[in-house]
């Protein structure tokens, strides 16, 4: 079912978790046992991320290096099938642009279409490593609205090398990513937030949003974008705060402010113990109050981090 069906249908709060591909050479079961913890409590569907290739120079052995180019943790596409099957649960493949061509995108999607998965989150992508600005592969795409216009074109029936074909088209539900305290690049939130209703208006259906820790962030961009008419569902997305180095770490990626309070119980603590704790109790609250607020959807960043997220939705689902 495609993400906004599960929206339209829904008796309530949904669930919706969102996991990794395992690192290269590891095999399925990584992903079942990740996931198998957190299937109790029913989630919609289950996103797996999409990652790009990175560059490493390995040694030769004979104090030369070569440069090699792979990806780290490939399988996004497989993995979705493999979790419809196992846990007859919807997947959610994101897909990006970052070091992709158009060709590759298609054939992807193509893929997915063949597996019956017709839920696909586009994303622009990071900048690679090493590289100080995000620089599009020659044949793919800037922005993530492009990518959003190749799915719609896909869906019309319309693949790179053909016109539009009557009865050969994908059905595919698109989402996008959004940011309560805008994205880093942006100078400004208002632009950025044309710049996501740029996306809306090309065909994607619902925003997930990155994740927050301060409730109010996610009401007030909520309201902001309903004023200039952004009238998609907003899917929060949740993560806990588990170690005290995130206090420097999470702000500094995900270019966001934590709470003061949050930050100031969570220096105090003891030990790791006790900053895990508070960590779930703080996530439990937000979960409360945004559930209350009549949130769609309470989407969690899992990450590594299975027995948390445990602890946090027991208490909420
Ligand atoms: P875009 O919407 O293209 O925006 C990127 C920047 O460009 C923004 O600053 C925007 O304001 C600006 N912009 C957009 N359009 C224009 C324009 N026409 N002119 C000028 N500026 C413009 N990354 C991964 O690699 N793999 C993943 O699986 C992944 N999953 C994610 C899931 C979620 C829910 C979120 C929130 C992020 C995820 N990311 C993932 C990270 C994401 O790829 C980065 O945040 C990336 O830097 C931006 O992606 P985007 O799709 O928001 O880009």
């Amino acid at each position: 079912m495609k993400v906004t069906e599960h929206l339209k249908y829904a008796k309530g709060t949904l669930l919706s978790y969102e996991i990794l591909p395992p690192l290269k050479g590891r095999n399925i079961q990584s992903i079942y046992d990740h996931l198998d913890p957190l299937m109790e409590f029913k989630p919609s569907w289950i996103n797996v991320t999409y990652h790009r290739s990175e560059t490493f120079l390995r040694a030769k052995g004979d104090g030369n290096f070569e440069k090699i180019v792979t990806r780290k943790r490939p399988g996004t596409v497989g993995i979705c099938s493999a979790i419809m099957n196992h846990y007859k649960t919807d997947a959610v493949p994101h897909l990006i642009c970052g070091g992709f061509s158009k060709g590759e995108t298609e054939e992807a999607l193509i893929d997915l279409n063949f597996l019956g998965i017709n839920n696909v989150l586009a994303l622009r992508g990071d900048a690679a490593k090493g590289e100080t600005m995000f620089m599009p592969h020659k044949d793919g795409h800037r922005y993530a609205v492009e990518l959003v216009k190749q799915v719609v074109d896909l869906n019309r029936g319309k693949y790179l090398d053909t016109e539009i074909r009557d009865g050969e088209h994908t059905d595919f539900c698109i989402g996008v990513a959004g940011y309560p305290e805008r994205h880093f690049e942006c100078a400004t939130l208002e632009t950025d937030l044309q710049h996501l209703k740029a996306k809306v208006e090309m065909g994607a259906e619902y925003i997930m949003t990155q994740m927050f820790f301060d409730n109010q962030k996610y009401f007030d961009f909520v309201e902001t974008c309903r004023s200039m008419g952004i009238t998609v569902p907003i899917i929060p997305g949740l993560k806990p705060l588990t170690k005290k180095k995130q206090l420097t770490t999470i702000p500094k990626i995900f270019n966001l402010q934590l709470p003061e309070a949050l930050a100031r119980e969570m220096k105090n603590a003891a030990d790791d113990a006790a900053v895990e704790q508070i960590g779930i109790e703080w996530l439990v609250q937000q979960c409360r109050e945004l559930k209350a607020y009549g949130v769609p959807v309470l989407h969690f960043y899992t990450l590594g981090k299975p027995s948390v997220i445990r602890r946090v939705v027991e208490q909420i689902f």
